[in-house]
């Protein structure tokens, strides 16, 4: 802890991300009652990174990526990180998604020789927001983990916002467009804040592998239940 940190903390206490409630210390990151509250997932499916499925087959079962995890469930405080992290620009909480995932990755998560990859913004939201949730939550995921990060993919479709709009529309297809760009890393992982149909993540999978690009599995802070 600087002194800086110190006379900030003093001057502006920082807030908890997950309730915006003021911090106790200068060095806490989220709240005791948060860090409580986090909504880990047990493990389930490797393939969708469910815990249990919701009826009976696998909802990744023809998807172009075979392996997907999240630590959290998108509820409670780690919806609040996410929100924080997408619509308050709040970058070091980036770094906390991170922990939180680079802590609890699978054993064969481990150690991979990949780059990774985060799944790219529409332009219009990029533009309005002026940098990229995905991308942060990559760049900081990929310090932790020690893994190079590309961003090769852009997207070209002009769809609305994802937030809200109905599941039949987000599983429209088409509506995505993803293409790779430049020469892509041989071996990736791709990377979003959240895991909600697992549409975009799709997309984005499909545009590697045509590209020749073994996706090795995809990675979210949290999972739609
Ligand atoms: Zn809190
Ligand atoms: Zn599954």
């Amino acid at each position: 802890m600087s002194v800086l940190a110190e006379l900030l903390a003093v001057v502006a206490p920082p807030s908890c991300p997950g309730c915006r409630r003021a911090l106790m210390r200068a060095d806490e990151r989220l709240c005791a009652t948060c860090v409580r509250g986090l909504p880990w997932l047990l493990p389930g499916c490797a393939r969708c990174g469910l815990p249990v499925h919701r009826g009976s087959a696998c909802p990744a079962a023809s998807a172009a990526f075979s392996r997907a995890w999240a630590p959290m469930a998108y509820q409670g405080v780690a919806r609040q990180l996410v929100g924080a992290l997408k619509f308050r620009a709040a970058l070091p909480v980036a770094d906390l998604m991170a922990a939180h995932m680079a802590a609890t990755l699978p054993v064969a998560l481990r150690g991979l020789d990949a780059v990774l990859v985060p799944v790219p913004p529409q332009r219009a939201r990029r533009r309005a927001r002026g940098y990229d949730p995905a991308g942060c939550l990559t760049g900081a995921l990929g310090r932790r983990l020690g893994l190079p990060v590309a961003t090769c993919l852009v997207r070209s479709d002009r769809a609305g916002r994802q937030v809200g709009a109905g599941w039949r529309a987000r599983q429209e297809a088409g509506r995505i467009v993803v293409r790779v760009r430049g020469a892509p890393p041989p071996r990736v992982v791709v990377v979003d804040d959240v895991h909600t149909t697992g549409a975009t993540l799709d997309a984005c999978c499909r545009a590697l592998v045509d590209a020749g690009v073994r996706v090795v599995a995809v990675l979210s802070y949290a999972r739609t239940l």
